[in-house]
């Protein structure tokens, strides 16, 4: 196991990452709202998280990742106000709810594939697991930490020794979540508590309820990822994952709930990815100012170029999108596969030993609070080292592991299609030394059936004083 150093946005500090159990990580990410396409700032959000996986399993921690799926209960502030997300979604496609939900979670990970982000090890749908809801709900009622007030259940903040506040965020990014709280709910006994669960609430047009001890109702949304995560992962949580957004109030949230339900500290380590902006700020759904993945496709990049951008920074560092920032990240990412492309693996043997040394001055660089920009800088290394062409290849191979940018795989495909023409050339001047024999022997039937042959390839020839020329249509 090698040393990984993670910045704690509960501890507001960089701290060497020590798991609960040696050897394995549970992990837990904040899943999708799957009311419409995921947006490339959802996606930064997800790749970075990818990376911090990946990373862990490349030091050689066992990790097992669970994300669940918000297809309930989000509203539109984070403030226990507005429309059901997914409600909103179903009226505007005229569809159910769970048919949005089914449309859009697939989208997100075939989007996630495109990216190689990896399939978690358990993916959970927030409306499977009513039943947990309810049972830590009604704990929290006995233990006194949620009080029942105009047909909901709240949490009581009043009741906590300290109501944890990630506080070290952009007030920016905070007063999203405030901004949007102002419409205050009158049955809230104290400013910062939250629904645990909705019944006799204003959103009549909910399409899924379910009974309950307090009324047939649904999930509030900070709830759901409490119990999936303890659920899958138990009692102490190694990493909770989200967006900068997320901070508060749903992680606040998620911490003040699970802990007065545990009884002790739950999630050691808190990893926030800041947010990819345009010129107008933050990326999000409900401005419906997005950029999705297919986009990106249709206008003709490669979705790893948009994870190669998005490497080439620090997760706790905003971002900002525009074409020419991408158009830089193509012309870089090309440029560093046709590097790739141009080692040869005949050259020599892999040296293990020199490969393993490379292995570990990685992870120390990008085991630094996860800095993949390094770990980008690292291939460039390679290339410019003093190493036989096998082990240059093994070792980017192996950085790859971590920064998922099919390396190999792409230098693969430039190959064989820088070696296309070449083939396809060879067949031509053959046909073309055939026709100049053909019109030798004046056979010009036979010598016009290779010219259409030829144009029947997309080959178009001229006859010249020095000889024929031929061209690609
Ligand atoms: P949602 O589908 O809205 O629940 O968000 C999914 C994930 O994307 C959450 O972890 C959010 O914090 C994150 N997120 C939302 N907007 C952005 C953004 N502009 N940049 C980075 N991450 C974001
Ligand atoms: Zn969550």
């Amino acid at each position: 196991m090698k040393t990984i150093y993670l910045y704690n946005s509960a501890s507001h500090k960089k701290e060497e990452f020590i798991p609960n159990e040696p050897g394995r990580v549970s992990m837990y990410t904040c899943g999708p709202t799957v009311y419409h396409f995921a947006h490339i700032g959802n996606l930064r959000s997800y790749i970075m998280e990818d990376a911090l996986e990946k990373l862990l399993r490349y030091a050689g921690y066992d990790v097992k990742r669970v994300m669940n799926i918000t297809d309930v209960g989000h509203l539109a502030s984070d403030a226990d106000t507005g429309e059901d997300k997914m409600v909103k979604g179903a009226q505007r496609e005229h569809k159910t709810v769970m048919e949005i939900a089914k449309f859009y979670t697939d989208a997100f990970f075939d989007d996630c594939r495109k990216l190689n982000i990896k399939y978690p090890d358990v993916v959970q749908p927030a409306t499977g697991m009513i039943g947990e809801y309810i049972k830590v709900i009604s704990s929290l009622m006995d233990k006194g930490y949620a009080y029942f007030a105009g047909g909901n259940v709240y949490f009581d903040t009043s009741k906590l020794a300290k109501y944890y506040v990630f506080n070290d965020h952009d007030e920016e990014d905070l007063a999203v979540g405030v901004r949007e709280g102002v419409e205050e709910d009158a049955n809230k006994r104290n400013k910062n508590d939250f629904v645990l669960w909705f019944t006799k609430s204003k959103f009549e047009d909910q399409a899924l309820k379910w009974d309950s001890p307090w009324g047939v109702g649904y999930p509030g949304w900070h709830i759901e990822c409490s119990c999936i995560s303890m659920k899958y992962l138990g009692e102490h949580l190694d990493i909770h994952c989200g967006g900068i957004d997320n901070a508060f109030p749903h992680h606040t949230n998620e911490i003040a709930q699970s802990e007065a339900y545990l009884g002790h500290p739950w999630c050691k380590y808190w990893m926030h990815v800041h947010h990819l902006n345009t010129s107008h700020g933050k990326m999000s759904k409900s401005s419906g100012e997005f950029l999705t993945v297919s986009l990106l496709e249709e206008k003709g990049y490669d979705p790893l170029v948009y994870r190669f951008f998005c490497l080439q920074s620090h997760y706790r560092k905003g971002l900002v999108f525009s074409w020419e920032n991408l158009d830089n990240a193509r012309a870089a990412y090309d440029k560093l596969i046709a590097r790739v492309a141009a080692l040869d693996p005949a050259d020599g043997a892999v040296d293990s030993e020199t490969a393993a040394a490379w292995k570990d001055k990685f992870v120390e660089a990008v085991g630094n609070d996860l800095n993949t920009s390094l770990g980008v800088t690292a291939l460039y290394d390679v290339l410019k080292a003093d190493l036989n062409g096998a082990t240059k290849l093994a070792v980017l191979d192996s950085f790859d592991q971590v920064l998922g940018l099919d390396l190999l795989k792409k230098a693969a495909a430039l190959r064989e299609q820088q070696a296309a023409p070449a083939e396809g050339a060879e067949e031509i001047e053959a046909l073309i030394a055939k026709r100049l024999e053909a019109k030798r022997a004046k056979d010009w039937a036979a010598a016009d059936a290779i010219r259409d042959q030829l144009k029947a390839m997309g080959v178009e020839i001229k006859d010249t004083k020095e000889g024929t020329t031929w061209t690609r249509a």
